[in-house]
């Protein structure tokens, strides 16, 4: 099976990826298949665009992303107006229990690394029950110390997963991947965040109004108010779209 890169793109400048969910699945099904070392899969985001055009050093790291999926809204409705480009939102979050029910149909082990013990612990088990035969080949909560790293790697390595999820938030999972990416057996490894919390139902997905009309950002606005801080850039990005728009027409 031979399957083309989807095509990248830019918002602001940030690259993003033209995929869909079926595409994105295609993909690294084939990235594991073809047996390629080390690929991971990283959300755009509004915020993370922001982030990503002050940040060179982490600009370098989602740039050699296998697969850059437009997980948020405000950066599909940039696809779309600023190129043309009809895409709709991979949420990371909906892609990692598709890749784990793709992992249990073929028998392809997973890691879990990130999240509270608790909750990598409990995550673990809701996803066996969610995907029966699911082979969770190692696990590891994302409290351990940098010096424990290479022993973590080893024991990635040894289970012989194929598919490792990384939930330790941005930018520390992206900048965790970027290390460890080249030193790892696995093929695919994809950023999460908090999608093992929402798994054991510790943080509540946007109920399905929400994400329907585009306001998941908003909803995680105001259950989780603390985030006000990463999301005030929200108006920025929009600003900034509006703008690039206008000077494109001239
Ligand atoms: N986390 C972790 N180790 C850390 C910091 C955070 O494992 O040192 C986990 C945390 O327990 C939570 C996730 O990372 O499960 C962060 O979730 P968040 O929703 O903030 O992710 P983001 O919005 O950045 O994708």
């Amino acid at each position: 099976m031979t399957i083309n890169k989807p095509l990248r793109t830019d918002v602001l400048g940030i690259p993003v990826d033209c995929v869909t969910m079926n595409g994105a699945i295609d993909y690294a099904t084939y990235l594991i298949e073809e047996n390629k070392k080390g690929c991971y899969i990283l959300a755009i985001n509004p915020e993370k665009v922001m982030v990503l055009s002050k940040d060179e050093v982490l600009l370098k790291a989602f740039s050699s992303a296998a697969l850059l999926i437009p997980d948020g809204i405000g950066v599909v409705m940039a696809l779309r107006w600023l190129h043309g480009v009809a895409v709709s939102r991979v949420p990371g979050a909906e892609l990692m229990p598709r890749l784990c029910k793709m992992a249990a149909e073929k028998g392809y082990g997973v890691f879990l690394y990130g999240a509270q013990e608790e909750v990598n612990q409990g995550s673990a088990e809701k996803l066996c029950q969610m995907y029966p035969g699911l082979k969770i080949a190692g696990r590891a909560n994302g409290y351990h110390k940098e010096e424990d790293m290479p022993e973590l790697a080893r024991q990635i390595n040894a289970s012989g997963a194929k598919i490792l999820f990384v939930a330790l938030g941005s930018p520390k999972q992206e900048q965790w991947i970027q290390k460890w990416s080249d030193k790892l057996n696995v093929n695919i490894i994809q950023g999460i965040g908090g999608t093992l919390d929402t798994i054991v139902g510790k943080v509540k997905r946007a109920p399905s109004f929400f994400c329907k009309f585009g306001l998941e950002w908003f909803y995680r606005l105001v259950t989780e108010p603390q985030r006000v801080k990463r999301q005030k850039v929200l108006p920025v990005f929009a600003w900034k779209v509006i703008k690039e728009k206008v000077k494109s027409k001239k």
